[in-house]
């Protein structure tokens, strides 16, 4: 139903079917927004012509009215509707079907002009904007419709669009009216028919805005998919005091706590809650008490000026608190809801899956499992694996908030800890490395501005404003509607609490208490507790992959096993050669011309690799830690300065001219294609030998000391089995000859990465000298698509743009091609090794898809960085289930 109607509706369509009230209407799918887009307007609308007609015709049978009529006019929204939610990203129009004639049949028949005229300049207003384009041209100006809004403000002396009289509104209505005569040249459209079909243009256009383009791109959705148009009766929240409109979660989007909360305003219409306009106020008491509390308002003021809507309209909350829960059963999810009251009665206008925060999208999950509303698998398939990552970046240190200075507070809009130097305007969020975007509010403009900062904070709008539901949506730390900051775009100033910050100035922002400090506040890792641990705890029960770490420290390690990691997949030994003391005796060794003087250097190296290797393997204990050899090319290692050069050639007593050459000699024109990996080890083989030796030692020195160390040996970048046969012999005799000496023996695995593409080839031939394989899906997508990685940013972005590839293919395992090598060496491998250990090592093993591909090929773990652990232990699971 989805991909026709869209989300919007589709459920529509299924609260109208389960009995909610829903204004009736009809959708335009999908498919004729790609007719429109493919083929034009003229092709799209000639199609759908009658059927709009006859459907506009049910919708005057079913509310009694007719459209364009002068006395009784049927007036339609026209909403926008994509597949996946895209709030506020493209367009809406409501009121349609107003003009001259029919604002007075209307005033006519609700005695209410003031309430016609209000409905009319927002209609003239919306499709000005909407559809005949009259938007504000640069970043600093009012939108052309607010400019003349404010300057009758000024002429009346009023400060609240609620001040305005009905001829007031009649005088914007055709001041309106000439901005629009001014800048197109057109009249305004009187038509209903001609207002129609111009908005429905509008919206399937609004498709292709930029930011909705952008939009997509964030959040993978295809361009392909096209919106639909719903053509809805109105119902109007704007009549006065027994109408409102509102918007409301079914639990809570910030932190999923089961409770209902949401924000409404009498008297008003559609997105004037989240408009930032007008304060909104809280649907529940236990809601408006806790936000007046945050606002600093006393509860007199609060009962009185900001009532809640439990208090203001008690019968119609009982029917909206009913119908919320109604809905989230019938979804079985967290809903996110739309509604108006006129004259008391409530109309339902949307209802969809909220966007929530990663620790609400965890809460929700484990809480509605435990409420035996959903079962265990779909409580695990609910979470986003990818979302993860935001439960696992910093939280401010806790001993740092005793000092903090707070500036100010508004509302804990989105949770997280943010610290950054102030930007004013979304364009400039990149400035620096790290941003706080301030602004009064935001728009759907911002979106861009408001992913690169770290955190955003805003004067105005509440817990459902614009800045509010997109920050919980990007799991992007908000402090919302901060009443006691003022901020003066011209000048670039933030004040608060009497001072004045210009920007590129720090502060901080603590999401979860809506709190706002004065400058930099220090971090600190987080932890996988509560809700998180058990829901790390049920992935664990559904998965058949393990998922093990790369790590090339002890701290790393013990960090990755507190999230779950049961093993090491890649330890790189490269960066052990370059701390302190190491590096000298490094370039002593590649500088050495003979074998002798090779094994001299090594010498000194081993006792450093041992404990390194030591700490590692320990940290690790029980279980397996695979090491990888020697890989980068040399030339990485040698010294480039004139200076360190000659302190190189004064140590070890050869001349400056000497050193020059040798570095000289190392120069490779493609290094990533050079003496790199065990082609390093078997030119050199003393150092495969070093290795070794330092390895076997330092895992019976654990075993000494009670600790089960489990070294798994790895050769990098074989392409033959000639090539890895030599590896594994060398590292072989070495281990037997530490054993006589040492008189003990320990288990120990040697196996080999397979990243070029000839190794997953003669996968079969390779695996007779292997004992495991790790995919190093980093080269081996460098090598198969022939890309170098460290130049693929000059043409990769642009690939991604022009659609020839869909996805860097660096981050997200290119099924297609890389991955069919990935099958076909499993499959050798095993035809030769039934049992065969199989892993991957490249950056793709924390990435949710690729994380599900390695299931399906059979593979017993992936690998990645500490911090994706949880991220891969739950795609894993979740792979298992969904096959
Ligand atoms: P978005 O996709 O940006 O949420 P909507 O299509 O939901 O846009 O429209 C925004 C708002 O306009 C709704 O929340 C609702 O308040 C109002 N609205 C839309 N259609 C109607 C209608 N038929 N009657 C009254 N209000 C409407
Ligand atoms: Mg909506
Ligand atoms: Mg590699």
């Amino acid at each position: 139903m989805k991909e026709l109607l869209g989300g919007k509706g589709a459920n529509l369509a299924e609260m109208n079917l389960i009995g909610v009230p829903v204004p009736p209407g009809f959708t335009i799918t999908t498919e004729v927004c790609t007719i429109f887009n493919e083929q034009g307007k003229d092709a799209a609308f000639s199609i759908i012509k009658k059927e709009v007609e006859d459907s506009v015709a049910q919708i005057e049978k079913l509310t009694n009215t007719k459209f364009g009529d002068k006395e009784n006019p049927c007036l339609v929204s026209v909403r926008s509707g994509a597949r996946a939610s895209m709030p506020g990203m493209m367009d809406t129009i409501l009121n349609l079907g107003l003009n001259d004639q029919a604002v007075e049949g209307i005033t006519i028949k609700s005695g209410n002009p003031r309430f016609v005229w209000d409905s009319y300049r927002r209609f003239v207003q919306m499709y000005g904007d909407v559809v005949l384009g009259l938007k504000p041209v640069n970043k600093e100006d009012i939108d052309p419709f607010e400019e003349i809004i404010e300057h009758l403000k000024e002429e009346k002396g009023i400060t609240s669009d609620q001040d305005f009289t009905t001829d007031d509104l009649k005088t914007l209505v055709a001041r309106f009216k000439d901005a629009v005569k001014s800048k197109t040249g057109h009249d305004f459209p009187t038509d209903p028919w001609e207002q129609l079909w111009g908005a429905v243009g509008a919206v399937f256009e609004s498709w292709m805005n930029d930011r909705a383009i952008l939009y997509r791109k964030l959040e993978n959705i295809p361009a392909e998919w096209g919106t639909a148009v719903n053509v809805q009766a109105m119902v109007f929240g704007n009549m006065g005091e027994t109408s409102a409109t509102g918007v409301a979660f079914t639990r809570d989007a910030g932190t999923g706590e089961n409770i209902f909360n949401g924000e409404y305003l009498i008297n008003a219409q559609g997105e004037d809650v989240v408009a930032g306009i007008r304060t909104p106020q809280q649907i529940t008491l236990e809601g408006s008490k806790r936000w007046a509390e945050l606002q600093g308002i006393s509860e007199a003021e609060r009962a009185s000026k900001y009532p809640s809507l439990e208090e203001s309209m008690p019968v119609l909350y009982k029917q909206l608190y009913d119908t919320q829960l109604k809905l989230q059963n019938h979804y079985k999810d967290m809903q996110d809801i739309e509604f108006t009251i006129q004259e008391g009665k409530l109309w339902m206008l949307q209802t969809r899956n909220g966007k929530r925060t990663g620790a609400a999208m965890v809460k929700i999950a484990m809480d509605m499992m435990d409420e035996g509303m959903i079962d265990e698998k779909t409580a695990l398939k609910r979470v986003e694996a990818a979302k993860l990552d935001e439960l696992l970046h910093p939280v401010f240190d806790k001993n740092a908030l005793k000092t903090v200075k707070v500036m100010a507070k508004g509302l804990p809009a989105s949770p997280g800890a943010a610290t950054g130097r102030i930007v004013f305007f979304a364009d400039e969020a990149k400035k620096y490395e790290a941003s706080i975007l301030v602004r009064i509010e935001t728009s759907p403009e911002d979106l861009e501005g408001m992913h690169s900062a770290q955190g955003i904070l805003t004067a105005r709008g509440g817990m459902t404003s614009h800045a509010a539901v997109v920050a919980r949506g990007m799991g992007k730390c908000c402090v919302s509607g901060a009443g006691g900051i003022s901020i003066d775009y011209k000048n670039r100033t933030l004040t608060m609490s009497g001072k004045t910050y210009a920007e590129g100035e720090w502060i901080s922002l603590n999401g979860s208490t809506g709190e706002i400090y004065d400058d930099k506040v220090a971090t600190e890792a987080p932890s996988m507790s509560g809700d998180f641990g058990k829901l790390m705890d049920l992935a664990e029960k559904f998965t058949r992959m393990d998922v093990r770490t790369n790590a090339d420290t002890p701290e790393d390690a013990k960090r990755a096993r507190s999230f779950g990691a049961k093993g090491i997949g890649l330890c790189r030994t490269e960066h052990m050669f370059f701390e302190g003391e190491r590096i000298k005796a490094m370039r002593e060794m590649i500088l050495a011309s003979t074998t002798a003087g090779r094994e001299k250097a090594l010498a000194k190296l081993l006792p450093y690799q041992r404990a390194d290797f030591e700490g590692i393997l320990e940290a690790m204990a029980g279980y397996g830690v695979t090491i990888r050899l020697l890989d980068p090319p040399l030339h990485e290692f040698v010294p480039h300065q004139l200076a360190t050069q000659k302190e190189l050639a004064k140590e070890m007593g050869i001349s400056l001219e000497e050193v020059k050459s040798k570095v000289d000699e190392l120069e490779e024109f493609n290094p990533m294609l050079g003496h790199r990996g065990c082609r390093l080890g078997n030119t050199y083989p003393e150092i495969t030998v070093m290795q070794a030796r330092a390895i076997i030692e330092a895992a019976l020195n654990l075993k000494a000391k009670g600790v089960d160390a489990r070294p798994e040996i790895m050769v990098p970048l074989v392409g033959t089995i000639k090539e890895l046969q030599m590896q594994t012999d060398l590292i072989n005799a070495t281990a037997q000859k530490v054993f006589a000496e040492k008189g003990d023996s320990i288990k120990y695995l040697v196996g080999t990465m397979i990243e070029v593409p000839r190794a997953a080839v003669t996968a079969d031939e390779i695996a007779t000298a292997a004992e495991f394989f790790s995919f190093g899906t980093n080269d081996l997508t460098q090598m198969t698509f022939g890309y170098s990685r460290d130049d693929a940013g000059k043409f990769l972005p642009v690939y991604i743009d022009k659609g020839i590839l869909k996805y860097d293919p660096f981050q997200v395992l290119d099924q297609v091609g890389v991955g069919q090598l990935i099958k076909m060496g499993v499959e050798k491998g095993r035809n030769v090794k039934p049992n065969l250990k199989v892993g991957i090592c490249g950056e793709h093993g924390g990435e949710p898809s690729s994380v599900k591909f390695c299931d399906s090929v059979g593979m017993n773990y992936v690998s990645c960085s500490p911090f994706r652990v949880p991220i891969a232990r739950l795609a894993a699971a979740q792979a298992n289930i969904e096959k």
